[in-house]
């Protein structure tokens, strides 16, 4: 007879069969341009923390600030005795920036997208979802158990399509991320909004990795095109460009009611430790207050794209601080983020299932606070590995 410890053994044996297993880094310290990984200080190019606010003394000293008045943890679901003031005014601000009437805020994003979607749609209603959207808007969609369509990745016809006979259904939503993860491309979110008003479907976006990227003010894609209004669900994350922690859903006064009364992640989970909020709140000011690190963020992610399509790297339609490398072969990728690690620059492989067999990439995101010098290692690194492993001539 087989014991737990043999059977999971043979799982994992059978899962990593066509390619090496996923295993976790050790990092020690705090999160920088440069981090220390297994003693070796490396220049960071795969973090979320696009702005370089994760270890910025401000977000330190809010976090400091409100363990001293408030303690530490919020003790009970927001619902019950947990509704701190630091969660009340990240949520205040949030609405303010996002200029909706509300804002109610989530652990993360992975139990936002649980939580929006399911509490809000079900059985009667209609999910058409972009192929490339995140895990946890797929999840999400399966939890709420409507019928779902996912259109290819971007394609506003495959979309069209499946608004077509969609009339007998009680709620449509068009749901997509805004900024790619994986890819780093930018939604179709003016058409978007164009096709759901013909079609009379509700949009939905998971901003996560344009809060604090795109938008004169750091709100996100829904700003930058100016469709304040057109999008009824803004949910994104303080966890990448912010540098901290949590989730929001911005929207109307009759949506945020209905998500505190059912959305299952919101009401039977603890709130956020305040001073998680009180942090991702000194974030939001500094987002929305300066520019700068915005503009220095997309002139390094503009500088290091051009130098990576001239050495002849394929890079997608990639448009943001998010830059696919496209390696195609799942170990070559790996062998080439293992090679460009012992030069001291850390970059990961991404490979299937995250992305479609065939399109392993290295992918290079970059920061506000990356110099000249650490973009021009880069570039000097990615030319020897890659004409040494036959990707660039
Ligand atoms: C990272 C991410 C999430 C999850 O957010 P967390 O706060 O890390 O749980 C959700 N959606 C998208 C598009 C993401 O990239």
């Amino acid at each position: 007879m087989k014991n737990a410890v043999d059977i999971f053994n043979d799982e994992i044996i059978q899962l990593t069969e066509n390619g090496p297993r996923r295993s976790l880094k050790d990092v020690a310290g705090p999160q920088g341009r440069t981090i220390s990984l297994g003693g070796k200080t490396v220049l960071n190019f795969c973090s979320n923390n696009y702005l370089g606010l994760a270890d910025h003394p401000r977000l330190v000293k809010a976090a400091a600030d409100s363990l001293q008045t408030e303690g530490f943890g919020s003790a009970a679901s927001r619902l019950v005795c947990g509704n701190m003031e630091s969660h009340r005014k990240l949520e205040d601000e949030m609405a303010r920036l996002k200029k909706t009437d509300r804002c109610l805020l989530f652990s993360c994003g992975y139990m936002a997208n649980l939580g929006i979607i399911s509490g809000l749609f079900g059985r009667e209603d209609l999910i058409i979802s972009d192929k490339l959207n995140h895990a946890s808007i797929i999840d999400g969609i399966l939890l709420s158990r409507a019928e779902s369509k996912r259109y290819a990745h971007n394609d506003m016809a495959s979309l069209e399509g499946f608004l077509k006979d969609s009339s007998k259904y009680r709620h449509r939503l068009i749901v997509t991320d805004s900024v790619f993860s994986m890819d780093g491309d930018v939604a179709r979110l003016n058409d978007i909004v164009e096709l759901a008003e013909r079609y009379n479907a509700i949009v939905m976006v998971d901003e996560a990795h344009a809060f604090g990227v795109l938008g004169k003010n750091g709100g996100g894609l829904v700003e930058e095109l100016g469709l304040e209004g057109k999008v009824g669900i803004q949910m994104g994350t303080f966890s990448k460009a912010a540098g901290a922690f949590g989730a929001y859903c911005c929207g109307s006064g009759p949506l945020i009611d209905l998500l505190i009364n059912r959305a299952r992640s919101f009401v039977y989970t603890t709130g956020l430790p305040p001073s998680v909020a009180a942090a991702a709140l000194e974030a939001v000011r500094m987002i929305s207050s300066e520019s700068q690190r915005r503009k220095d963020l997309l002139e390094n992610a503009q500088d290091l794209r051009g130098r990576l399509k001239a050495l002849g790297f394929d890079t997608m339609n990639s448009q943001t601080p998010i830059i696919p490398v496209v390696i195609k072969d799942a170990a070559l990728a790996v062998e080439f983020s293992r090679q460009i690690l012992e030069q001291g620059i850390f970059v990961q492989a991404i490979r299937p299932p995250t992305v479609p067999v065939g399109s392993s990439r290295l992918r290079v995101t970059v920061m506000a606070t990356h110099t000249r010098e650490d973009i021009g290692r880069l570039i000097g690194v990615f030319n020897e590995i890659g004409k040494n492993l036959k990707i660039i001539n």
